[in-house]
């Protein structure tokens, strides 16, 4: 075993969050026409629903459901797992009760009809392009010039490929109708023919953000039990970075430990499409529960807390370095492996391949930055009440850092190396309060800030809603819906 990379002075990883992800919330429009639309629909299924008295039409009036209709086949626990988006700020998001009544989107129930008449659909084959689907198909290729013209075909049909679909409608000598295109699970390019020419237009399908649970426990790692649960491993590296600064998920992690949280699920047609946001979680640790929960600033970046509203990003990380082990701890009486007599080790050595990046630990302002007897390379940073950083044995600092540059938490200042006295890459790390090195495995960090006085009140109003939230939930322990 490789020990000796110490130093001879005297004396976990983590990466700053960064959440700018912003509720994408999509309201109902319900123009004069649309709502005639609806009502003749209504009105003609009613008609059929008479004459026919036929079990099968019976099926048609929850088509205007669509958003709601799986959430209907959902177990009771289901259906109580979402909140609509419009809701998670408001306070009836106190009760996780979903499936709000809202009007449904009237383009669906419209392209529902539409679809029963003369459209098909195409399947891209391999090696295919519009032309060859168009010989395919028989269809004209006087139209296909004329279709290619359109700017929108340009950008979206000339990139089709083998398993996409398009829809087509044709009219009488196999003259091209319509076409319709899935750009993505949210546009739709829609292309009509019409007194000779083509005209284009992209649907956007309105995106709907609810709220959904989760609850895991450990086995044997966060991931495999995430896995086990339908945690998506986005939805759990968000949770590691929001807990990070309180449990090494290294060496912290434990059989038995819990994951509860609640989290933001983008849907568009009611199917989901992306997970966003945790709103809230709680990490059970050894026994320990930790909470957290998110508040939108207002530039509508989110940010996590503690429940009585101390920020979950504390004021200097764990480790500065990504580290292949500790190789040297504090220690008051070593016996120094090059020079053989006893001296005191006043920092941590982390033990990294040479050029492994050396975060600052904290916000911080340059004091020192050069040559140092058997620091060799080092770097001192101030970070105001008393606070200092001492980084060792850099084998070059980042570009354009001077004595008085400002750096921020996580800011690369340099890359460890072995210069000074030091027989192996490692970076010496020092913790210093009051000018007096202390150990920074052991010491009392300065508490995390607070919460702005000025969002307070609203941090107040906003948080208790998520907070009860996912008690709720917790109490039901409802399990998540797999996210495709
Ligand atoms: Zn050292």
């Amino acid at each position: 075993m490789n020990n000796n990379t110490y130093c001879s002075i005297r004396n976990t990883k983590q990466t700053q969050p960064k959440f700018q992800l912003e509720l994408k919330n999509n309201g109902f429009s319900l123009s004069p026409l649309k709502v005639i639309l609806w009502l003749s629909l209504l009105l003609n299924i009613f008609l059929l629903y008479k004459l026919n008295s036929a079990p099968k039409v019976v099926h048609t009036p929850p088509i205007t459901m669509e958003s709601q209709s799986n959430a209907e086949e959902l177990p009771l626990e289901k259906k109580k797992s979402v909140v609509p988006a419009s809701e998670l700020n408001s306070p009836s998001a106190l009760q996780p009760t979903p499936n709000i009544e809202k009007p449904t989107t009237t383009e669906i129930v419209e392209k529902k009809v539409e679809v029963e008449s003369d459209w098909h659909i195409i399947r891209i084959q391999k090696g295919e392009n519009l032309a060859r689907i168009f010989a395919r198909e028989g269809l004209s290729s006087k139209q296909l010039m004329l279709l290619l013209k359109d700017p929108e075909v340009k950008k979206n049909l000339i990139k089709i490929l083998p398993g996409e679909t398009l829809e087509i409608k044709l009219g009488a000598d196999q003259q091209l109708l319509g076409l319709r295109y899935a750009i993505s699970s949210t546009q739709t390019l829609i292309i009509e023919y019409d007194n000779n020419q083509f005209k284009s237009h992209v649907e956007e399908k309105p995106i709907t953000t609810e709220a959904q649970y989760a609850h895991a426990v450990i086995e044997n790692s966060l991931f495999d039990a995430g896995q086990k649960h339908n945690i998506s491993d986005k939805l759990l590296l968000q949770f590691a970075e929001i807990f990070g600064w309180d449990v090494d998920f290294a060496k912290d992690l434990r059989k038995g430990d819990e994951i509860h949280l609640t989290y933001e699920v983008h849907k568009v047609d009611g199917k989901p499409i992306s997970t966003g946001d945790i709103l809230a979680a709680e990490f059970i640790n050894k026994n320990t529960s930790y909470k957290a929960v998110r508040f939108l600033d207002s530039y509508n970046h989110a940010h996590y807390y503690t429940p009585d509203g101390y920020s979950m990003r504390k004021a200097f990380l764990r480790t500065p370095v990504n580290f292949t082990r500790i190789s040297s701890k504090f220690n008051p009486g070593r016996l120094h492996p090059i020079l053989h007599r006893i001296r005191s080790h006043k920092g941590v050595d982390y033990a990294a391949p040479t050029g492994t990046p050396i975060k600052a630990s904290g916000d911080g302002r340059i004091t020192f930055i050069g040559k140092k007897g058997g620091y060799g390379n080092v770097v001192i940073l101030n970070h105001g009440a008393g606070y200092s950083t001492v980084y060792g044995h850099m084998v070059r600092f980042a570009s354009k850092l001077k004595r008085g540059s400002r750096v921020q938490q996580g800011q690369v200042i340099g890359y460890v190396g072995q210069t000074g006295l030091a027989n192996g890459p490692h970076l010496h790390y020092e913790f210093r309060v009051n000018g007096v090195q202390r150990d920074p495995l052991k010491v009392q960090l300065p508490k995390a800030e607070p919460i702005a006085k000025k969002y307070h009140q609203k941090f107040v109003e906003k948080t208790q809603q998520l907070l009860e939230m996912l008690n709720s939930f917790k109490r039901k322990l409802v399990q998540p819906e797999m996210i495709s």
